[in-house]
């Protein structure tokens, strides 16, 4: 009994808080700000599509620039080896973690030229190398 009194006073609650959070004006007001907002962006867009395109294109390319200097600072692997002493070439591990066995990724696709190691359990890339 007390349990669906409680119940009643809680949608009574939450009704008159939706409705007072949510008067008619203002939510007229953001429905509008939302369609101007969207139909604004339409409009920039369709007459902004050339430098979209531009900007879509730098940022590609800053992205890959920035790859490839990221990978050109990692160690190469005679450089990894003679940091880390208690590395072999039979047992690599991961500097920082010292998990055992480094996954070998390709900088910019599957089949990249440019690789390096990256380490499974903590994803800190170890170093690089390049295919022939
Ligand atoms: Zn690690």
């Amino acid at each position: 009994m007390l349990g669906a009194f409680f119940e009643i006073i809680g949608i009574v609650i939450l009704f008159s808080s939706v409705l007072l959070l949510a008067p008619i004006f203002s939510g007229c007001f953001v429905l509008m700000f939302i369609l101007i907002l969207l139909s604004g962006l339409l409009i920039f867009f369709s007459i902004h599509i050339l430098w979209i395109i531009v900007l879509g294109v730098f940022l590609y390319l800053t992205n890959l620039i920035v790859r490839y200097y990221k990978w050109y600072k990692l160690p190469t692997f005679n450089t990894y080896l003679n940091n880390n002493p208690d590395n072999n070439l039979h047992n690599i591990a991961c500097k920082f973690c010292h998990f055992g066995k480094p996954i070998n990724m390709g900088l910019f696709s599957k089949k990249s030229k440019y690789r390096y190691y990256m380490c499974k359990i903590c994803g800190k890339a170890l170093y690089r190398f390049t295919v022939l």
